[in-house]
């Protein structure tokens, strides 16, 4: 873990000075503390994709949770979740729930179906800027962390017009952590380690974006 290294304090005493501002607090008079939205894709009466005994509202709960729990131990920010259990919430609650909390950054998890195999990600079309930096950060230390465990496809950086990333009032990503229903793929999902490390990745990639 990063923890309280050098370069963070020269980080945190820098901005404390003045002298740097995260892209995402450019233009606010103070550093406030970030607000990272997490959604773990489905839930309750939707189960997502389900394969090879797995089901996706499962998994995203488990990697959305895990992220959670790693930003939380390790860095000053303030983290709210569509979900923390097995329940249903329309996309509309989602974008709706993140946009009054006056979310930093959304980041949507989910897994992948339809027999592909490997990891990619998706933000808004056209988008540029803070989201654009927000989508590489995610995507490269999420893959990063995914292949400290197993060998995964980089299918690469997408955009797409989903509710989530269209209706959100902030920079959002989501991301699609392998296929369910291929079974090399399940087999990673299977694997505890497999699923901290991509977590890992999550809050990693979140943390270089903000600038923490
Ligand atoms: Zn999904």
């Amino acid at each position: 873990m990063i923890g309280n290294s050098p370069a963070r304090r020269r980080t945190l005493l820098a901005a404390a000075a003045g002298l740097v501002v995260a892209p995402w607090a450019a233009g606010t008079a103070h550093a406030a503390v970030p607000k990272v939205y997490l959604d773990p894709g489905h839930g309750g009466t939707d189960s997502g994709a389900v394969g090879n005994g797995l089901t996706e509202k499962a998994l995203t709960l488990a990697i959305a949770l895990q992220t959670r729990d790693i930003l939380k131990a390790s860095w000053n920010v303030d983290v709210r979740m569509s979900r923390t259990s097995d329940v249903t919430r329309s996309l509309t609650y989602r974008t709706d729930d993140a946009n009054a909390w006056g979310a930093t950054i959304f980041v949507s998890i989910h897994i992948n179906a339809g027999g592909g195999t490997g990891f990619e990600s998706y933000r808004y079309p056209g988008t540029t800027g803070n989201t654009a930096a927000l989508h590489s950060a995610v995507h490269s230390r999420v893959l990063s962390g995914m292949r400290s465990v197993g060998s995964v496809t980089d299918r690469g950086l997408k955009t797409a017009n989903f509710h989530v990333l269209r209706e959100t009032a902030m920079p959002a990503v989501l991301t699609e952590n392998l296929f369910i229903d291929t079974v090399a793929d399940a087999n990673l999902l299977k694997n505890a380690a497999f699923i901290t490390a991509t977590a890992r990745g999550h809050a990693n990639g979140i943390v270089s974006y903000l600038g923490l």
